[in-house]
């Protein structure tokens, strides 16, 4: 009795550290993929790159096998908009800060100017014969292609936005533009100054791939993924992507580190993404040629993790219509009402928003995981370290999706 007492009280201490561990190790991973070191996992200053040299040096460290001649790296190349100097924008003298009062449109061509802003909504008529004009709209309105067309020689559009939220654009627009914050914009500006330098670049990218061999059915595979690569920079300002992706990331890592440890029956892949942000690119890229040794039709389940940051209003399930035989493995996984690790599900059908798409769409089974809570940070330079800590939801749904691997 005694025996078995001490006995309970090791385990519980044995697994509350490691839980601790895993905590520790994922919060250490975000904070070091979303650090300046790696300037957004973009394309300026080789971001992107630096973070697959540091996934492969961890798949290696691991013991994670590579599918071919030693080497993790599956390489893709895409067009991207980037912008590699300081942007400038100053409104009657006065300068706005980068990321924190407005962004660039990522398809933004260079511009280099003085000009006279004029709002769309208090003239009748626009400025077809002033060159040096920025056309300027509000929040709610949306401004038309013919409207444009009609707008006459504007140089530039800026656009006041409630929430600034920026992405990555693979070819430039027809016109410059910018967004401002709304509260950053001062009421009846008259000039505005600006100065974007945008340049066009092929880049080359690298999705990290490697396995653990299962013990029974060496052949088949379970596929974690998470998308690596985040929006970089627009000019010095860094994009850190702490949410979006480094914690799903993070999540992989961890969960290549337990497998490593305690292989399952199949054999798992691992697969983190670059270019997810300008759409897809990377995993529609492994679909388009996959490896011999990792093919569609050997993938058992996919499951993709981005956005895995928070959890207090539990967990959306894309593909939970779909496959909803796997879904309920999942909620039997989840466990009771005496033991539940998240408080619930949003189970939904098909979408287009992450790297498990491609798959879905070329018959692979899979689904896409996304934590829901308070967390409100996306795509702007507010999802970085200081506001991304990682609470108990991190270790519940490390432990879900752990249970549900082993019942798939
Ligand atoms: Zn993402």
């Amino acid at each position: 009795m005694f025996k078995a007492y001490i006995f309970t009280i090791l385990l519980a201490v044995f697994s509350f550290n490691s839980l601790a561990q895993n905590h520790n190790f994922a919060q250490k991973t975000i904070d070091t993929l979303a650090s300046s070191a790696f300037y957004g996992r973009g394309y300026v200053k080789d971001g992107d790159k630096k973070a697959a040299i540091f996934i492969s040096k961890f798949y290696s460290n691991t013991g994670l096998k590579p599918f071919k001649n030693s080497s993790y790296l599956y390489p893709f190349s895409f067009p991207v908009n980037t912008f590699p100097s300081k942007c400038e924008v100053k409104i009657d003298g006065k300068t706005l800060v980068p990321g924190v009062d407005y962004i660039v449109n990522p398809g933004c061509p260079s511009i280099r100017k003085k000009l006279i802003i004029q709002s769309i909504s208090d003239h009748k008529s626009y400025p077809e014969k002033r060159k040096r004009t920025a056309l300027l709209y509000d929040t709610s309105y949306k401004l038309e292609k013919q409207e444009l067309a009609s707008a006459g020689n504007f140089n530039l559009k800026i656009h006041l936005q409630k929430k600034l939220t920026w992405s990555v654009a693979t070819s430039k627009d027809s016109r410059s533009g910018i967004e401002i914050l709304k509260t950053s914009f001062p009421v009846n500006s008259k000039k505005i100054k600006v100065k974007i330098i945008s340049k066009m670049v092929n880049h080359d990218a690298f999705n990290v791939i490697g396995y653990i061999e299962g013990t029974e059915i060496k052949d088949t595979f379970i596929v974690l993924t998470a998308h690596y690569d985040h929006l970089g920079m627009m000019g010095k300002t860094i994009f850190p992507g702490a949410n979006d992706n480094a914690s799903g990331v993070a999540m992989m890592m961890d969960m290549a580190k337990y497998f490593s440890k305690n292989p399952c029956k199949y054999s798992i892949a691992f697969i983190a993404f670059a270019g997810e942000e300008p759409g897809l690119i990377g995993s529609k890229s492994y679909t388009d040629i996959p490896w011999a040794e990792l093919p569609l039709g050997k993938i058992k389940f996919l499951i993709n993790l981005d956005l895995m940051g928070s959890g207090e209003k539990g967990m959306a399930v894309v593909n939970a219509t779909i496959f909803p035989d796997y879904f309920n493995k999942l909620q039997q996984a989840n466990g009771n009402a005496e033991k539940k690790y998240l408080t619930g599900f949003k189970s939904r059908g098909k979408a287009a928003n992450s790297d498990h798409y491609w798959f879905v769409e070329r018959g692979v089974k899979g689904f896409f995981f996304y934590l829901m809570g308070d967390y409100n940070h996306y795509h702007d330079i507010g999802d970085n370290t200081k506001n991304l800590r990682l609470g108990e939801f991190y270790d519940k749904s490390f432990l879900l999706i752990r249970d549900f691997i082993l019942l798939i």
